[in-house]
């Protein structure tokens, strides 16, 4: 495994008073650094060891270190993290002996850059750690971890598998050509690989276009009046765009927002509440509100509930006549008694109860991710859900490999020579290799590595 020149370090967690701190070195010389450090350990493999940091005769710190050699490590390099305790001037003290010693600070990304060269990984997974990292949403992870485990890499490699094979058998017609040129039979398989192909890359690019088109998704917030449709509304939106009275029936018609959760766009929208119903046992009146066309074309309804009211005796079967998915929203909870595990254990009837405080937020990041699953349960998706294109880079390159498809499709009708039909192939291979980063210039992956921050 080539090691790079220098031995990097970094701080790996996020600044401040954390218990933890982890200090991160990875190069030829990380070993060596840790043991100058550390006079009392002699590092053993993928042992945690517990010892002390020295700078001359002062102890820095009592901590844990922990060597992974390469080329079976992070970054396959050796690599040595010390779990210190947390506190930015602790963890710099002891960064800044490491430096002493002869490592250098890392830039952004650095380690994950060092990973992807030295073959630990491909381009995706590089990027998939910023989006772990990243993730606000259960779907957004859900996805992110599934391309870090290598979900999107192997399916660009099926691709490019397929078209390796497609080059070869176009070239083989090249080479013989002249004894036996092919038949109306190849012609036609020929074509059938490149339908299948085109079919299976607009596939994968069409999937970012999907979770990109604007009102994607419309969520409309439902329930009787001062309930607290209109503050969950604000706190979701976390901007104050809709007006809130303690008086019924502010909301006079309806609110739309546009907001983007977990890389999905979605149309929030605030309800008048069902004026002159003040009892919560409106819900019985769930096919008059379905009239409003607004709530007929949601995708998915927030039935907001007041928790300090008397709570509907026929939750179920009010929700079971509305037809469109339902979360109730148990708002209020900052009223209740009750601890929001046993209202939302107890309360549902067979149907998903998140207890809110639209008042303190509490419960509505909660809310957000019932709402995600919910709308990604409703398309049929699952935990084996396909990997989804999130990155613009990665739907520019399927872009440019369809195109290259689809014209050597065209080329191939219009009866053009093998020799051109194959440049078309090579190019889709080309464009699919920039994905996984078979092929990359340093300006990617100067671009890729930016966004992440340092001990990455
Ligand atoms: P809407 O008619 O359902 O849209 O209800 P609003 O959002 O206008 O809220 C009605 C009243 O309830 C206002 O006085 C809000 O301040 C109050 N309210 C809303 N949510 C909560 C909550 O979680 N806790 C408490 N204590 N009051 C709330």
């Amino acid at each position: 495994m080539a090691q790079s020149g220098d031995t990097i370090c970094a701080v790996a967690t996020p600044p401040g008073e954390g218990a933890v701190g982890v200090v991160r070195l990875s190069g030829p010389r990380a070993r060596e650094i840790v043991e100058l450090a550390c006079p009392e350990v002699k590092l053993r493999p993928r042992r945690l060891q517990a010892t002390t940091v020295h700078r001359g005769r002062e102890v820095l710190d009592r901590v844990l270190v922990c060597l992974m050699p390469g080329p079976r490590s992070y970054t396959g390099e050796d690599v040595v993290e010390i779990h210190a305790h947390g506190g930015t001037l602790n963890l710099e003290r002891i960064l800044g002996l490491f430096i002493e010693h002869g490592a250098r600070v890392a830039s952004p990304g650095e380690f994950t850059r060092r990973a992807f060269l030295n073959g630990r990984i491909d381009l995706t997974q590089a990027e998939a750690v910023a989006q772990v990292i990243a993730a606000r949403s259960e779907r957004a992870l859900r996805n992110a971890q599934a391309v870090l485990g290598g979900a999107l890499g192997r399916r660009i490699g099926a691709l490019r598998q397929d078209l390796v094979e497609l080059c070869a058998r176009l070239e083989s017609e090249i080479d013989f050509a002249d004894e036996d040129p092919a038949g109306p039979e190849v012609e036609r398989s020929v074509e059938r690989r490149h339908d299948d192909l085109e079919r299976e890359i607009a596939q994968l690019s069409e999937s970012y276009e999907e979770r990109g088109r604007p009102g994607e998704a419309t969520v409309a917030l439902t329930g009787p009046t001062n309930v607290g449709k209109s503050s969950l509304f604000n706190r979701l939106l976390q901007t104050t765009r809709a007006l809130v009275s303690p008086r019924p029936g502010t909301t006079r018609d309806y609110l739309e927002a546009e907001v983007r959760w977990g890389g999905q766009r979605i149309t929030l929208v605030d309800t008048a509440g069902e004026r002159g119903v003040e009892e919560q046992s409106a819900l019985e009146h769930a096919g008059r509100e379905l009239a409003a066309p607004v709530i007929a074309r949601c995708d998915l309804r927030v039935h907001v509930l007041d928790l300090s009211l008397p709570w509907p005796a026929d939750l179920g079967a009010g929700i079971a006549t509305i037809g469109t998915p339902v979360v109730i929203a148990a708002n209020k909870l900052d009223l209740s008694e009750e601890p929001a595990e046993r209202i939302e254990a107890e309360r549902g009837d067979g149907v998903k109860v998140v207890a809110t405080s639209a008042l303190t937020g509490e419960g509505v990041e909660r809310l957000r991710e019932a709402v995600l699953e919910l709308l990604s349960a409703g398309r049929g998706e699952t935990e084996a859900e396909t990997v989804q294109i999130v990155l613009e880079r990665h739907h520019a390159a399927l872009c440019r490999a369809r195109r290259a498809v689809v014209e050597g499709r065209a080329a191939l009708r219009e009866g053009r020579p093998p020799e051109i039909v194959v440049e078309h192939a090579r190019e889709a291979l080309f464009r699919l290799g920039e994905i996984t980063g078979e092929h990359f210039a340093e300006d990617v992956l100067d671009a890729v590595f930016s966004r992440f921050c340092i001990g990455k």
